[in-house]
């Protein structure tokens, strides 16, 4: 119990205990241990860090948008320092591999910094010129902003949001994940520490119900940036629309991976791979149901067979490992209950399927599960259109680019997929066709933070990246001065 931490909110500059004194236990994923106790915040705590969010907006509107920019350049340059600490304390409280979490979550937490700072510099207000009167757009902030982020990339997706928030000239209340609260700690730690103005940046820890409710509901909040699962987000929808609140909400998917016919699977299949089942498969992006062309199949699956069994999954803090820890005991169960549905629903578990042969002792109260490659579903069944966000990949034939595509769209999902092709065009022509907000041709999860990134369908509403979060994160204004 010794080594059990115990976090606190983050309000008007202050480190704070929940008022209710309530607290959350929180778990290694990778051995089942209790790790740390956190705030069980309730709609107290965020009056609490609303009004301190409030009272801190005139002063932070105040700055120009290149001194916020320098703001978001010190909080970059002090995350750098951090780089290890944020990759280990990411790996034991999501249970990902170190090495994910040193080269994906610490170095774009990084970057998202600096990319927002970058864009500050350059943003330039447009003039649109008539022939009588010049318009003049204003970016003003929209005011305070609540920020809620899920478990599976911590503060990757949490310094996604606050960096243009901050730009922008908002103030924030955000609510990470109550599974994964420790970096976000440690963002306040280095807001603190690079002295930004108290109450521009405001963390309340705590569940979805008790904290996160409370705060899409506050009548002070104009701005919510929401990144989680389809059926919270239909929530937070309702909860934000009687204050018409400006809303982002990006949410789940359930993403084609197309192999066409003239692939080369030899050098595409690590690119698969990745796609399959990076971060355990608990990406929102990942490639989830693989549809291969007949003339392949079976030459392609057993590739992929023999790819997916040279994994290495275990200890989280290995430098070699691939695949680590499922987020909770509950999320396991979820995911161990779709692989036997899979099997009811008439599924050929094809590899993985249970907890990995041979993990440590250390490992056994932890939540494991191998990766998972089940052949035999139709692509219409449950398995095989549903979000199961875990290390479960279905295998589907296609006869034809017609056949891939229907496939690719027949769910509610619509985030995004990625082609496989040595003919780039075919794919390009292909992608323009799959209903999702983001395509890939022979790469995936290949990201510049200049471009739209956001789903349609049942997988979000509106899009964040470049200047797509310039403007979510601000309210443009039109002046018309008619000239004499
Ligand atoms: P989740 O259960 O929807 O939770 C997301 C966040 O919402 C958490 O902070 C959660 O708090 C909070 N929350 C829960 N109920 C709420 C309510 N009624 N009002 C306000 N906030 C509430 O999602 P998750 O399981 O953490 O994350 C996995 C999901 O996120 C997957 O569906 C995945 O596809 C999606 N995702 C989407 C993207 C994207 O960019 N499109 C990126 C990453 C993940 P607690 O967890 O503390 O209860």
């Amino acid at each position: 119990m010794s080594d059990v931490v115990e976090l606190s909110n983050f309000i008007a500059g202050q480190w704070q205990p929940p008022q209710c004194q309530h607290w959350i236990e929180n778990f290694s994923p990778a051995t089942g241990e209790h790790i740390a106790n956190i705030p069980c915040s309730s709609s107290e705590d965020i009056d609490l860090a609303v009004e301190a969010a409030l009272d801190a907006a005139e002063q932070w509107s105040q700055f120009s948008i290149n001194e916020r920019a320098d703001w978001l350049e010190k909080i970059a340059d002090e995350l750098e320092q951090r780089t290890d600490e944020i990759a280990q304390l990411e790996s034991l409280d999501t249970g990902k591999p170190i090495t994910l979490a040193r080269n994906v979550d610490a170095a774009r937490s990084v970057a998202n910094f600096r990319f927002f700072a970058n864009q500050g510099r350059e943003f330039e207000s447009e003039i649109f010129e008539m022939s009588d009167a010049t318009n003049r757009v204003l970016y003003k902030p929209v005011g305070v902003a609540g920020l809620i982020t899920p478990w599976n990339l911590p503060l990757y997706l949490l310094s996604w949001k606050v960096a243009p928030a901050l730009l922008m000239g908002n103030t924030i209340v955000a609510k990470p994940s109550e599974m994964t609260p420790m970096t976000a700690s440690l963002l306040a730690e280095v807001i603190e520490d690079v002295g930004l103005p108290r109450g521009v940046f405001n963390l309340v820890h705590g569940n979805g119900l008790d904290a996160g409710a409370p705060l899409t509901a506050h009548p002070d909040i104009n701005l919510i940036s929401f990144t989680g699962g389809t059926a919270t987000g239909r929530e937070v929808a309702k909860s934000a629309s009687s204050g018409f609140k400006k809303l982002s909400l990006e949410l789940g998917g359930k993403n084609a991976t197309i192999i066409r016919e003239d692939v080369d699977i030899e050098s595409m299949m690590p690119g698969i791979v990745r796609a399959s089942f990076l971060n355990q498969g608990q990406v929102c992006l990942c490639g989830s149901r693989i549809l291969i062309h007949e003339s392949i199949y079976d030459v392609f699956v057993e590739a992929f067979l023999n790819a997916v069994n040279d994994m290495i999954v275990g200890d989280p803090a290995d430098d070699e490992t691939e695949l680590g820890a499922l987020i909770s005991a509950a999320h396991r169960d979820k995911v161990m209950s779709y692989i036997d549905l899979a099997e009811e629903e008439g599924g050929d578990i094809l590899c993985g399927g249970g907890p990995p042969v041979g993990i440590p002792d250390a490992f056994a109260n932890g939540f494991w599960i191998s990766p998972t490659v089940i052949d035999g579903l139709t692509p219409d069944s449950r398995c095989a259109t549903e979000e199961i966000f875990g290390p479960v990949v279905t295998l589907h034939p296609f006869s034809d680019d017609g056949e891939a595509i229907e496939i690719a769209n027949m769910t509610d999902y619509g985030l995004a997929g990625s082609i496989w092709t040595q003919d780039v065009d075919a794919g390009s022509r292909m992608a323009e066709q799959i209903e999702s907000g983001m395509v890939w041709v022979n790469c995936w999860l290949h990201r510049d933070l200049r471009v739209p990134f956001g789903g349609v369908k049942h997988s979000g509403v509106g899009r964040e990246g470049g200047r797509w979060s310039l403007s979510f994160f601000s309210e443009a204004v039109n002046i018309c001065v008619k000239r004499e």
